[in-house]
This record gives C-alpha cells, structure tokens and sequence, in this order.
C-alpha cells in the first residue's frame, strides 16, 4: 500500500544537526507504507531546539520525534514526562505526542535486547562486557541491568573518568555487579572472563579507523557473543574476526532497526513490518 497525504496525516521527524546521514526515513516511511497507516516522516536539520518544540506542541498532527545528536540530553527540558529508563540514562531518542502532551522514551537499549532475543541470546546470568563507555553503550548497558538480570556487566574504557562516572551511575540503579577498567590495560583478562562482548565504539567505522578492531582477534573464543554498534560497515573487522573463529555474531544494524521498531509501535501503536524495515534498512546501508 503507497502512503498518501491528507488533512489527517500524522507527522513523524528525526531531529538533530546534522541529519542527511540518518537512515530513519528511509525505515520509517517504508514502514508506514507498507502498515498502511497515514503517516509521514522527514528530516530536520535543527538549531534552535526550543523553538522546534514549541512547533511541535502546536502543530495538532505532529505525532513523534526521533531524536539525534546534539538534542538528546536538552530535549527533555522540553517534555511534559520522560519515562523511567530514558530518565535513568539521562537522555531521549524518542518523541510521542499525546494530544499535547510530550513524553520522552529512549528506545535504543530495549531496541537492543529486542536484536539480542530475536537472535536467540538470552542475557540471564552472563558475564556482559562493554568495550566503550559513551551514550550507546550507557543506554544499553541501563536496558541490561534493568531488565535481563545478567551475572555482572564489565565497563572499558579509555577515559577513565568517563568510565567511572558510568560504573558508579550502573552500580547506584541496580544490584548487577558493575566492575569498571581501563581499554588500554585489561582488555585480554575482562574478554576471557566475559560470555558477551559488546563493541561501543567506533572504532572500525567508515571514515574512522575502518577496518580496524578495538579488539584483538586473538582473544576471541567460538564460546563468544559479540555485538558491535557500529553498522557502516555492516561487518566490521571485529565481527568477521569474531565469525572467524566461530562466535555467534550480531551486527549493528539491529540495534539501528530495532531501535526504530521500537519507535514505530509508540507512534502507531501497531506492530511494525519488520521485514520491510530491515530491507529498507540493508538496502540503504549497502547504496
Ligand atoms: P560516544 O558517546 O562518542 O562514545 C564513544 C566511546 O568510544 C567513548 O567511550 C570513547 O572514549 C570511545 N572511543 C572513541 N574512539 C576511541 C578510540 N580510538 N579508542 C578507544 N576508545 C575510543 O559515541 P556513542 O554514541 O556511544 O556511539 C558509539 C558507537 O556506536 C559509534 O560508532 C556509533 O556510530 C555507534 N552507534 C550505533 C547505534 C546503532 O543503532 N547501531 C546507535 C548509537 C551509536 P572516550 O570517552 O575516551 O572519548
């Protein structure tokens, strides 16, 4: 079914500067297409954040936001609520507006138990590493500590106050065990006593040390999940270094759909094509 547009359209935007890189368009209109629900969704490059949000109270068809760098913390001054966990990590992707009433979710970390599950991994009483300490992995190591019940969550950084700020934040909001340390000195002991190895930086990234790996392949064993963030390319070398050895392997680009999945449900409140997201997605990443 084709989108249409008519007086009851509802609008749906990615908000950030910049945003000409962001795959959500091509996710979400393929999405409302093919749900065949009346919804649009574009691209704005935003300065004046305050300003964007009075628009959006007033314009009675504006129905979400996603939200991306440099708005996701300042944004929440804006909403009339914020729910639990976006209020845990300190800062909000997501964007519903119910009959003037802003409310702000964070969708990435649950995006990314969604990939974890559909991939068959359970979280429950794993050793979970994160190699990286920035927004990504504080939301998704939040989502794991308040939902999956892991055996211990491991933090690496190269900051290490940045670290520290991140392990004491975990540690104050749940009882997992959070044990901090640093990227440059033990990485080798904190993969070998780890079960799942989350890569959080972006560290192999097109135009950002591409092809390189934050960790070496060495330290991989077949008994390994590893899950990098980064999904340009869509396998990094830490993925196929990982594969090569024999480790089960989730990319980036499921944090990304399921993420938007997640979003696409708050705004219709229906289920979302899946398939069709993932193709739009996949299609996109590989133009
Ligand atoms: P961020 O807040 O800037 O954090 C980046 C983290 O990586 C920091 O811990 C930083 O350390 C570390 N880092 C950067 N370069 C490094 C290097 N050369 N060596 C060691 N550590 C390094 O970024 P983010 O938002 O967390 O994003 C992290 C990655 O995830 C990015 O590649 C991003 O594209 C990706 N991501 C993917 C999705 C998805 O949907 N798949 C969503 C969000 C982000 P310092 O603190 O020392 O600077």
């Amino acid at each position: 079914m084709t989108n249409y547009m008519n007086t009851q359209t509802q609008l749906c935007a990615v908000i950030g500067n910049p945003v000409a890189h962001s795959l959500s368009p091509v996710m979400h209109n393929a999405a409302f297409s093919a749900a065949g629900v009346n919804y649009a969704y574009l691209a704005f490059a935003v300065h004046d954040l305050a300003g964007c949000m009075a628009g959006m109270r007033a314009l009675k068809g504006f129905r979400g936001l996603s939200v991306t760098i440099p708005h996701k913390v300042n944004v929440m001054e804006y909403l009339d609520e914020v729910d639990v966990l976006a209020q845990k990590v300190g800062c909000v992707n997501t964007v519903i507006n119910n009959d003037g009433r802003l409310i702000g979710a964070i969708t990435d970390g649950l995006g990314t138990l969604r990939a974890f599950e559909q991939a068959s991994v359970s979280l429950k009483d794993k050793t979970i590493l994160f190699v990286g300490t920035g927004g990504a992995a504080r939301a998704v190591a939040f989502a794991m500590t308040d939902t999956c019940s892991p055996r211990e969550l491991r933090i690496l950084g190269r900051t290490p106050s940045r670290m520290q700020t991140l392990v004491d934040d975990l540690t104050a909001g749940s009882n997992v065990p959070i044990r901090g340390g640093s990227l440059q000195d033990d990485l080798p002991q904190a993969v070998a006593a780890s079960d799942i190895i989350i890569q959080a930086t972006p560290i192999g990234m097109h135009g950002h040390a591409a092809g390189e790996s934050a960790v070496p392949a060495g330290l991989f064993r077949p008994e390994h999940i590893v899950f990098d963030m980064v999904y340009r390319p869509m396998k990094t070398q830490f993925i196929k270094d990982a594969e090569a050895v024999g480790c089960v392997s989730i990319l980036g680009l499921e944090m990304l759909l399921n993420q938007a999945i997640l979003q696409f449900e708050l705004w219709t409140e229906q289920s979302a094509p899946e398939e069709v997201m993932r193709n739009a997605l996949v299609k996109a990443l590989q133009a």
